[in-house]
């Protein structure tokens, strides 16, 4: 499948459309960044252990029975996927506290979250992606009150999933964001990407942060985090 033109250059990844009206490209590029693109460096291959490890995530999430965007692996840095018409709110489910939580609600980092929690964020960088509620997300129809339900529904199964998974390789899965859109036939699928960007993972012995935790505190060894991640879960990269 060729790249036809540009759609949409994002933070970490650029979009393309295809010759394929339902289908995209995803290219992975080696921008890293945080803080609401306030930090930007290029990172020498995250692009492409990015790429390659959410296809072997997606693969898997497939496989467990939850839709996702995934087509093919394209090359290094490239995926192809099913055009989706993205739901602007972000999904994370915690089962840890860290990050913004333990910064708004004031919690130690690492408290066990029993149940995990779920919030929803308005994807708008200009307004720092600010948590928002089902009936923000209704009243303002970015989502319909069946949408915001199967979505909290996938974000919890995504989590039952990929938590022993990690777990597995002797990570804890803390936190996770993900983005759904609705595909041509009109279901929820998850989309944009699951890598140790949009995730925290902490070895489970030592808390080691192995995720882009890393990048945003200045730890370094990101990338080499990465592969390690995928390493301890059969993905050698
Ligand atoms: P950002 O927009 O946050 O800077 P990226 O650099 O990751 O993020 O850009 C990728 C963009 O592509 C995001 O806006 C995301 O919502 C969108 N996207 C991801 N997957 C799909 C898909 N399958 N179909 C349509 N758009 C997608
Ligand atoms: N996250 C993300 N993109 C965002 C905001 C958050 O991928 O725009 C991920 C983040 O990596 C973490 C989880 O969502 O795994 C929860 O993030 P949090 O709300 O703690 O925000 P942060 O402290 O990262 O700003």
């Amino acid at each position: 499948m060729q790249k036809v033109s540009e759609l949409y250059r994002g933070k970490a990844k650029t979009v393309f459309v295809t010759e394929d009206p339902n289908k995209l490209i995803l290219e992975f590029r080696d921008d890293t960044s945080a803080f609401d693109g306030e930090k930007i460096e290029q990172l020498s291959r995250k692009g492409e252990v990015n790429n390659k490890f959410n296809h072997y995530i997606m693969q898997q999430l497939e496989e467990a029975g939850v839709k996702t965007q995934v087509e093919s692996l394209l090359s290094d840095n490239e995926s192809l996927v099913k055009k989706l018409d993205m739901i602007p709110v972000e999904c994370v489910v915690r089962n840890f506290a860290a990050g913004s939580l333990c910064r708004r609600l004031g919690v130690e980092e690492g408290l066990a979250l029993s149940p995990p929690t779920f919030e929803f964020f308005l994807k708008n960088d200009a307004l720092h992606d600010p948590m928002v509620n089902e009936t923000h997300a209704i009243s303002f129809g970015w989502a319909t009150e069946d949408q915001i339900e199967q979505m909290k529904v996938l974000t919890f199964k995504v989590n039952s999933i990929l938590s022993p998974l990690f777990l597995d390789g002797g990570m804890l899965l803390v936190d996770f964001k993900l983005e759904f859109g609705v595909d041509a036939d009109g279901n929820i699928v998850l989309g944009d990407e699951f890598t140790p960007d949009g995730c925290r993972l902490w070895d489970k012995d030592t808390k080691k942060k192995l995720d882009k935790d890393r990048f945003r505190q200045g730890l370094g060894s990101v990338v080499e985090s990465y592969i390690e991640v995928a390493s301890r879960i059969g993905l050698d990269l």
